[in-house]
């Protein structure tokens, strides 16, 4: 008889199962249908020995201290500033657009000062932000978003930015001075020995048991537990009875090279070449050093894997029907991106399960 059974192997799945067997000592199971812990955010040594990211890359950063602490009771950390490249117009440009990205691709040489003028003659103001070719053309203009955005998101999602809802290019900030990183929060590192030997360390606990390659609908007819928490996709829970939620798929394309380095960054994105989104080269971010190096083209796919819900007001309407259904449910507790269809980051989906714990389990 398990206290709990948790479906999903993640982040959420991960973090609830260790808060329960460490704290609350009782006993878990978690039920996972692909080979491994970790959900997306698993990585592995390949044949080569390059450590590498088999769903993406997945560059950890929060300013949540709260979150890093906790983290850091199971792995020590590598910490780099990410950076990320765009190819637009023949050039490799610093994104987030910054000061050096205008004045390279336009081919001049404004001060900061002059920059925030620049964007104020080439923007095209709107009155009621919606979308996401309103939030970028309102911060830089037509042609910054067309260079930078609508192609890129167009590839991604197979959806024009003008069918999306403003929060998916809001990820990307807009600068007037020289920092290149992609993001400015506080904490910015990654696991040192890896993300899969850190969810290694936080599932160890002898309460936590861990079924790989099993799709919990069946075996939950077989196993006794008295509640579950749910990490996979809301609308799979409920058989679609209201539809299927839809999910963006990506597929990825890993090559091994006989060179140290690929390209100059983790990540180098092209907009509007290729039928590819990104190259990303991990091992800058990994800091591992290898003479070789391995490198993954991202190719977005309508099937396969879950790996992006759709932010969009059709979807979140279709995906209030299903949690209207969810919340009727008391001994179930539905969670992470997948359970709450929200493009979550992981520092997020960490202090969301950390809240559930706190606020309903830890009594
Ligand atoms: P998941 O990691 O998706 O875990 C859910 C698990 O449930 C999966 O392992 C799945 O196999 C399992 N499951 C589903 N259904 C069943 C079932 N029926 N039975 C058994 N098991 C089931 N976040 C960042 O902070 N930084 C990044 O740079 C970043 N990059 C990303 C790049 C890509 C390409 C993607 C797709 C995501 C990225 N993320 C990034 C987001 C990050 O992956 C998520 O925030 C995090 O993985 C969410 O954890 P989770 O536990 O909610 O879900
Ligand atoms: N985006 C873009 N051009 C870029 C990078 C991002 O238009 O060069 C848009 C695109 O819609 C993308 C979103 O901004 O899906 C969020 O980018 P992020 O890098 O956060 O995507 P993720 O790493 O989560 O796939």
């Amino acid at each position: 008889m398990f206290d709990f059974m948790i479906i999903g192997a993640g982040f959420a799945g991960c973090v609830l199962a260790e808060r329960i067997a460490n704290q609350l000592d009782k006993k878990v199971l978690i039920v996972e249908k692909r080979d491994h812990a970790g959900g997306n955010s698993y990585d592995y040594y390949n044949e080569d020995g390059l450590l590498v990211h088999k769903y993406g890359p997945h560059y950890f950063r929060t300013n949540n201290r709260q979150v890093f602490n906790y983290l850091s009771e199971f792995t020590k950390w590598y910490y780099h500033q990410y950076k990320i490249l765009a190819y637009v117009d023949g050039q490799f440009l610093p994104l987030p657009i910054n000061l050096d990205t205008i004045n390279n691709l336009y081919g001049l040489s404004l001060s900061s000062f002059e920059l925030e003028e620049f964007f104020e003659k080439v923007r095209t103001p709107v009155d009621d932000i919606k979308t996401s070719e309103d939030v970028v053309i309102d911060k830089v203009g037509r042609d910054l978003y067309e260079k930078f955005f609508r192609g890129y998101t167009r590839k991604q999602w197979g959806l024009d930015p003008s069918e999306l809802d403003a929060s998916v290019c809001a990820r990307i900030p807009v600068r007037t001075n020289r920092d290149d990183r992609y993001f400015n929060d506080k904490y910015q590192a990654m696991p040192r020995y890896g993300y899969t030997k850190m969810f290694e360390k936080m599932t160890s606990h002898p309460n936590i048991h861990l079924l790989l390659k099993t799709d919990y609908k069946e075996i939950i007819d077989h196993i006794s537990f008295k509640k579950m928490i749910y990490t996979g996709p809301i609308d799979e829970f409920f058989d679609h009875k209201f539809g299927p939620l839809p999910y963006r798929s990506l597929r990825f394309d890993f090559e091994t090279l006989d060179q140290e380095y690929f390209q100059p960054v983790s990540q180098v994105n092209y907009p509007n070449d290729c039928d590819f989104t990104r190259i990303v080269e991990i091992k800058h971010a990994t800091g591992q050093k290898h003479h070789k190096t391995t490198i993954v083209r991202e190719y977005p796919a309508e099937k396969g894997d879950p790996y992006y819900p759709i932010p969009r007001e059709q979807n979140r309407l279709l995906y209030e029907k299903y949690k209207q259904e969810a919340d009727k449910l008391s001994d179930v507790y539905f969670i992470g991106r997948l359970a709450y269809y929200k493009y979550l980051n992981m520092d997020e989906v960490v202090a969301l399960a950390l809240e559930l714990f706190e606020k309903r389990l830890n009594h």
